[in-house]
C-alpha cells in the first residue's frame, strides 16, 4: 500500500521533478491542497493515482519534459497550456516581459495611454499574453499583436488567450513581418530561434522534444535577428522600441545589428544567472 512518503522515497526521478509531478497529481487527481504532500503523506493512495504516477515516471525517464507531461507551464503571472507544438516558456524569458512592461510604464507616465505591441514568433503566446494581461488593466485600449508561422503553435496560443479571457490580443499567421502589412507598433518583442545548426544542445535534455523550428535557425544562430532587425524600422513608430532575447554569446552581434539599423540607446539586459540575455534599442 503506497503513500506519498513512500512514492517520494522510492521515486526514480530527481527531487524537483518528483515534487512537480506529485504536486500536480495531488491537486488534480486527489483535489487536495499541495500542503498534503507533507500533512497527508502517510495516507493510502487510490490505485488510479499510483498508476498515473507510474506512467508519468516512465515518460519522464524517457526524457519527456515535465511541462509536456503536465500540459502546462507557469510563466510570469499566468499559466500557459503547452504541447510539443510549442517551445516551453523559460524563466529567462520573463526578463523580456519585464523590460517591455518597463518601457510601457514609462510611456504611460509620460501620458500615452494606448499602445500597439508586436510579438514575433509567439509560440504558446507566453510573452504576448503576459504583456497583454498586465496592460489590460493599465492601458485597456492597447492591443498586442502576436504572430507565428506555425499554425499548430497558433492553435495553442489561441487556447491560452481564451483561457486567460484576454480580448486585447490579435493572433495571426505570419513569417516574421510577412502578414503585418503597413501596421506600425510602439514596441516589438521577440524570442526567436537562436541556436546554431548542429549545436550539441539541440540533442540534449528537454530540447530534443521541442519544435526545432522554435530553437534553431539552421544557420549561424543570427538569421532571425537579421530578418527582424533589418525590417523593424518599417514597423515601428518614431521613438519605437525593440526588445530581443538572444543566446549567451550573441549580445555583441545583436547589439551591432541594432546599431547598424538606426537604433539608439541600445541596452544589454542580464538574466538571473548574470548572462547578457536580451538587447533593446530605440528607433530615432
Ligand atoms: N532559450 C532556449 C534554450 O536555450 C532557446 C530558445 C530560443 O532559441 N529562442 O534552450
Amino acid at each position: 500500500m503506497s503513500c506519498l512518503r513512500e512514492l517520494v522515497k522510492e521515486s526514480p526521478l530527481g527531487s524537483s521533478d518528483t515534487r512537480a509531478l506529485l504536486k500536480h497529481l495531488v491537486e488534480e487527481v486527489l483535489q487536495w491542497p499541495s500542503s498534503a504532500l507533507i500533512t497527508r503523506d502517510l495516507e493510502t493512495l487510490p490505485e488510479s493515482f499510483i498508476s498515473t504516477w507510474q506512467s508519468y515516471c516512465q515518460r519522464r525517464l524517457k526524457g519527456e519534459p515535465v511541462a509536456y507531461i503536465l500540459g502546462y507551464r507557469d510563466f510570469y503571472d499566468i499559466r500557459l497550456k503547452v504541447s510539443p507544438a510549442v517551445l516551453i516558456p523559460r524563466p529567462d524569458t520573463e526578463l523580456l516581459v519585464d523590460i517591455a512592461l518597463d518601457f510601457l510604464q514609462k510611456k504611460l507616465a509620460q501620458g500615452q495611454d494606448s499602445f500597439k505591441v508586436l510579438d514575433l514568433g509567439t509560440g504558446s503566446g507566453a510573452i504576448a499574453l503576459a504583456i497583454a494581461s498586465t496592460i489590460a488593466k493599465n492601458a485597456p485600449h492597447s492591443q498586442v499583436w502576436a504572430c507565428d508561422k506555425s499554425l499548430a503553435a497558433l492553435k495553442i496560443a489561441q487556447e491560452n488567450m481564451k483561457d486567460l479571457g484576454l480580448k486585447n490580443v490579435k493572433l495571426f499567421e505570419s513569417d516574421w513581418y510577412s502578414a503585418c502589412e503597413s501596421e506600425v507598433f510602439d514596441l516589438i518583442v521577440s524570442n526567436p530561434p537562436y541556436i546554431r545548426a548542429h549545436d550539441e544542445h539541440l540533442s540534449l535534455g528537454d530540447l530534443r522534444f521541442e519544435p526545432q523550428s522554435a530553437l534553431t535557425d539552421d544557420g549561424d544562430g543570427l538569421s532571425a535577428y537579421r530578418a527582424i532587425i533589418s525590417q523593424a524600422p518599417d514597423y515601428l513608430v518614431n521613438e519605437g522600441y525593440i526588445v530581443l532575447e538572444h543566446g549567451y554569446d550573441q549580445s555583441e552581434a545583436v547589439c551591432a545589428l541594432l546599431q547598424s539599423h538606426g537604433f539608439r540607446d541600445i541596452e544589454v539586459h542580464h538574466d538571473l544567472a548574470g548572462i547578457a540575455r536580451a538587447a533593446s534599442g530605440r528607433l530615432r
